[in-house]
């Protein structure tokens, strides 16, 4: 990353930690004999024992046992095998119910199933996004063979009540997935209490390479595999593991995991000051639960702007936010955010949000920076803008 750009967009991805890259490189540079960890002989065992170590940190991250965790080549990879894996276990159901505010990850996953023949209820969300829990409850039937909702939402940082949500699921013998991309390492995530059939992680998201996640399987969850081919992974992911983005992850989680209360302590107080200071001008709206909400998410509707001109103008001050969801913003062009719809929002003001997100290396000064760089760029381009807002 550039020493000369403030990153505020840790939601979409985050900066690789130092120590991650160290373990990294162990397994990336000639000097290590670089074994398949399917192998017999010693370079494989190594490997093998490389990928084993980083199981057992990801288990640790979310009180599940290492057989529980299975590596897959990212976070998409992982929602894709819970949604159509839990799916295609149970034949004779044809029912899916996920959330109206779910990642594409878990929602195309749910459209292709949709395609297939499966009926899909997506359950909405208050104008605060947290999801309708009677309407979840009521959205259950015998014979759902899969419910989804994410543990916290990638655009506007909202916290589900996975706890209930996971409880009703469980009560009426319905297998549940969460995705908890967003949250792992910056909420406790205990599976030993939530009872969840699967959970979805990705290394980037908490300093970690991008390309690498964990998929946690409930021991006993029936998953058919997604991909198939030489079976490792326990035939649930097959293709030979990405040991070195493996190690990373491991690393990742290990830190996570130790500094999980100290870094939540440091992004709430930073996360504070951005909302005090944006929502003190005029028109600027935070999106989103004000407590129900990730220690490092501000989103922001923004009167009178267009999110994509107020992100262009803050990277030329030097300073990256997001605008929009962080993995589709360059790919759905000029579709409004579903998720703000989905909160009521209108289409002018999901066409005016951004999304600051702070990092566990986000200093103070660089909020600082930051408030005096927005109130610029908001009052040049309201003086600018063309963009009226159609107020309902
Ligand atoms: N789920 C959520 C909530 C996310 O925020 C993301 C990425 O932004 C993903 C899934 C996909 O993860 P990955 O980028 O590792 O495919």
């Amino acid at each position: 990353m550039p020493n000369d750009i403030v990153y505020l967009d840790h939601a979409a991805t985050t900066p690789l930690d130092d120590r991650v890259l160290e373990a990294m490189l162990l397994h990336l540079s000639g000097a290590t004999l670089r074994g398949n960890p399917s192998s017999l002989h010693a370079p494989g065992a190594a490997a093998r024992e490389t990928v084993e170590e980083a199981r057992a940190a990801v288990a640790r991250l979310v009180n599940a046992e290492p057989g529980e965790v299975l590596f897959t080549a990212s976070g998409t990879e992982a929602d894709n095998l819970a949604v159509m894996g839990l799916a295609a276990a149970q034949p004779g159901k044809r029912h899916v119910v996920i959330s109206a505010v779910e990642h594409p990850a878990v929602t195309k996953a749910a459209e292709h199933l949709e395609a297939t023949g499966y009926e899909v209820t997506r359950v909405g969300v208050g104008s605060d996004g947290i999801i309708d829990l009677s309407g979840f409850a009521e959205a259950l039937r015998p014979d759902t063979a899969v419910a989804a909702v994410m543990w916290a939402n990638n655009e506007v940082g909202v916290v589900q009540p996975v706890e209930e949500l996971a409880g009703l699921c469980h009560e009426a013998g319905i297998p549940f997935h969460v995705d908890a991309v967003q949250a792992a390492g910056r909420l406790p995530i205990d599976v030993s209490r939530v009872p969840v059939s699967t959970l979805a992680l990705s290394a980037h998201k908490l300093y970690g390479p991008q390309g690498v996640g964990a998929l946690y399987v409930r021991e006993g969850a029936e998953l058919e595999p997604v991909i198939v081919g030489g079976g490792q992974e326990k035939g649930l992911r097959s293709g030979t593991e990405n040991v070195a983005g493996i190690a990373g992850f491991g690393a990742a989680v290990r830190l996570a995991h130790d500094d999980l209360e100290e870094r939540r302590r440091h992004e709430e107080a930073l996360r504070d000051a951005v909302i005090s200071g944006a929502t003190s001008l005029p028109g600027v709206r935070l999106n989103g639960h004000p407590q129900e909400r990730l220690s490092n998410n501000v989103h922001l509707s923004v009167e009178g702007i267009e999110a994509e001109s107020l992100v262009l103008y803050l990277d030329a001050l030097g300073y990256a936010v997001g605008s929009g969801s962080a993995c589709a913003s360059s790919t759905i062009g000029h579709k409004a955010s579903p998720v703000l719809l989905a909160m009521g929002r209108t289409e002018n003001e999901a066409f005016s949000a951004v999304r600051i997100s702070v990092g566990k290396d986000t200093s103070e000064e660089e909020v600082e920076g930051f408030l005096h760089a927005f109130t610029t760029a908001v009052t040049q381009l309201r003086e600018v803008s063309t963009f009226t807002l159609a107020e309902s």
